[in-house]
């Protein structure tokens, strides 16, 4: 591996004020959202200004941290050299249980903790039921889903 192809350089920049509530949560494990507090929108991935009304009050409030499939890709290379070794493996949008609108984009593994690699895109359909689980990735806290049901 070269200088330039830390796994640093792929993890979610925790400096970054505008997501850093998010990574918080993930460590405490909760899957956090924002809400606008004038208008109660809530919206993900995180932003400034809610989109419904304009409003920059906006607060971070914790989801069920379940929902659906619903859609998934099994991606090959080129990728980013750290995920190269792990290819083939599914990426998976979940649509949040309580609120549809809001999807996530993340790995469905088999089991807490285990590779990004461990479920075969092929045993994935839509509409599964998923549940977030959390995974310590050097010093991010990073939500990765497993099958719910
Ligand atoms: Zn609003």
């Amino acid at each position: 591996m070269s200088a330039t192809e830390s796994p640093d350089d792929i993890l979610p920049d925790l400096d970054e004020p505008g997501s850093l509530p998010f990574w918080q949560g993930c460590a405490v494990g909760e899957l956090r959202v924002q809400r606008c507090v004038d208008c109660e929108l809530v919206t993900h991935p995180p932003r400034p200004m809610c989109p419904g009304c304009r409003s920059i009050e906006r607060e971070w409030i914790a989801t069920s941290g379940f929902g659906k499939i619903w859609s998934f890709i099994n991606v090959h290379p080129p990728l980013l050299p750290a995920y190269s070794p792990l290819a083939p493996f599914p990426v998976i949008i979940v649509e949040l249980e309580e609120n549809p609108k809001i999807r996530f984009v993340g790995n469905l593994v088999a089991a807490p903790g285990a590779p990004i690699n461990s479920v075969a895109a092929a045993s994935i359909s839509i509409g599964q039921r998923v549940r977030v689980t959390f995974e310590l990735v050097q010093d991010v806290t990073l939500p990765r889903w497993v099958l719910a049901d």
